[in-house]
């Protein structure tokens, strides 16, 4: 797909819009239950898409499921790290880390949520848009399995999908038919670029 750049000009979140971007798939090669800082790695594509992401002013906040924590694979203090290893990589690519909500249970022993935080849920969006003032309505989540685009659904918000081959199941649902679907990361933010530029001009 080709990728769309709008004008470099720096335009003032004045939606309230923010970019939810889940992390393992997504922003960063999937390996999983991984918190080694070492072995954090951007996904092809991440690098471009957060310098291009960084150019709309939107926050840029990663919602991650985390069930190592309640697996018993990792400490929640573990987190902490891959945080700081995120703001790392998100400042080498010209942008910003504007929060990091991770849900850190278990799955029910049915595959499905126990909690309101587990995504397919929306739980992690609502309380990010709760702590840093967030239209929903206006915002967008980027992400590589079909959980992701039902959360960002959920909460109202447009949805990007990366079909990247980690989406393996293809549970269908009213609520898991994403706005777009695009390949990697880079191609996920022009579409925010393009339709940031349009909502900037349309309020202009
Ligand atoms: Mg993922
Ligand atoms: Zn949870």
């Amino acid at each position: 797909m080709a990728v769309m750049l709008a004008p470099a000009r720096r335009t003032l979140p004045a939606s309230g819009a923010a970019v939810f971007l889940d992390k393992d798939g997504t922003l960063l090669q999937d390996v999983p239950y991984n918190v080694d800082p070492a072995r954090i790695a951007l996904a092809p594509g991440a690098g471009d898409g957060l310098r291009m992401l960084a150019r709309t002013g939107l926050p840029l906040i990663v919602v991650s499921n985390q069930p190592g924590v309640a697996l018993g694979y990792f400490q929640i203090e573990a987190l902490e790290a891959v945080a700081q290893r995120l703001a790392e990589l998100f400042a080498q690519h010209g942008a910003t880390l504007g929060g990091f909500y991770f849900c850190p249970h278990a799955p029910l022993p049915d595959g499905s949520a126990g909690c309101a935080c587990r995504k397919p849920h929306d739980g992690l969006l609502r309380q990010a848009a709760d702590s840093h003032g967030v239209t929903l309505e206006h915002s967008w989540m980027i992400g590589d399995i079909l959980n992701d685009v039902e959360a960002g659904r959920r909460a109202g918000c447009r949805t990007i999908l990366i079909a990247n081959g980690n989406e393996t199941h293809w549970l269908p649902g009213p609520m898991r038919v994403p706005d777009y679907i695009v390949g990697r990361f880079d191609e996920a933010a022009a579409i925010v670029i393009a339709q940031h530029a349009r909502h900037a001009e349309a309020v202009a």
